[in-house]
């Protein structure tokens, strides 16, 4: 543990029981990519996603302190008209993975809560990966496979770590190296066609509209997950228009969620998109924070292995802390 965590979780052990009470914000947005009971060779080396049992205590532990809101409900409060009874959650998703269709509506649709999914047009009926989930299936493979074999590749000595070096390295690569996980690998035989052919993890189209057709949101990701602080000013309006024009061809498109984070990301950024597309907001992921830019809404990742109070306490004692720092708001330039 770091001395950041170590403060949290310490913090964490001071913050009284009613979550509620001391939110300090009046909306809290939770984001999730997938939940499921099996094991997701994709996914388990890059999200600690949760269990059914475990994403089903989480809507618990949220609707004990808040109110879920429809997006609907969700701009309406926020432009005045909307007055809830308890301060309000919007639950959404990420990256328009088959879970949501297969595990999580279901669930949601029983509660009665609604959610949104933001999603990547690139990977919409499994025309492609994201490059984080190739590099969870190639540590996938590095860790099935025999020692000796991987002192075929050149440049690399056997030691008993060869395999803690591979994976530590595949986990590094950056958008702008995608490419070299297609390498690795054709390299070890593996496709990542055959896997997209054999598993299907992105929702299809139809499956998307059906999603839709139950009353859950559809919203764009960028088109296809870069990650935006590594973009020039010129290519990150062209990623979240292309995403924004193909999706808005089928849904009802109001908002922007940004792949990975919105860390660095300027305030000419915003300035140019709500001028380019008609948005109600956007979101990032850094947690409970402000945003300099008002229409650029934190949301609380939930996939760290901890349950929703845990995570909670923790965020609302980190930003007393910050506040304490006059460090609570993003600011952008
Ligand atoms: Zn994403």
């Amino acid at each position: 543990m770091g001395i950041k965590e170590k403060i949290i979780s310490l913090g964490s052990k001071f913050q009284t029981d009613d979550i509620a009470k001391s939110y300090p914000l009046d909306y809290c947005i939770p984001v999730y990519h997938a939940v499921s009971d099996g094991p997701l060779p994709h996914l388990r080396n890059i999200i600690q996603y949760k269990t059914q049992k475990e994403f089903e205590k989480d809507l618990d532990i949220l609707s004990r302190n808040f109110q879920f809101v429809s997006w609907d409900e969700f701009k309406d409060f926020h432009n005045g008209y909307f007055k809830p009874k308890k301060k309000i959650a919007l639950l959404t998703f990420d990256d328009g993975l088959v879970e949501f269709h297969d595990v999580v509506v279901p669930i949601l649709e029983r509660k009665g809560i609604y959610a949104v999914n933001f999603i990547n047009p690139a990977f919409i009926g499994n025309q492609d990966l994201m490059f984080r989930c190739k590099a969870s299936l190639l540590i996938e493979r590095v860790a099935q496979m025999d020692k000796n074999t991987l002192t075929t590749i050149p440049g690399i000595e056997l030691t008993h770590d060869i395999k803690k070096l591979l994976i530590s390295k595949i986990q590094a690569f950056t958008y702008d190296d995608r490419f070299i996980l297609d390498r690795i690998a054709s390299h070890f035989k593996f496709s990542f066609t055959d896997f997209l052919i054999d598993y299907r993890p992105y929702m299809t189209l139809d499956q998307l509209h059906s999603v839709v057709s139950k009353g859950f949101g559809i919203s764009n990701h960028g088109f296809d997950h870069p990650l935006y602080n590594t973009l020039e000013p010129a290519e990150q309006i062209q990623n979240t228009v292309a995403g924004h024009e193909f999706l808005t061809k089928h849904f009802n498109v109001e908002s922007f969620a940004f792949p990975f984070t919105d860390y660095g990301v300027k305030k000419e950024f915003f300035d140019e998109i709500y001028k380019k597309e008609d948005l109600f907001c956007t979101f990032g992921s850094a947690g409970l924070k402000l945003d300099s830019v008002k229409k650029n809404l934190q949301r609380i990742p939930m996939e760290n292995g901890k349950d929703a109070a845990q995570i909670l306490k923790e965020e609302i004692a980190y930003f007393k802390l910050k506040k304490l720092l006059n460090k609570n708001t993003i600011h952008r330039k």
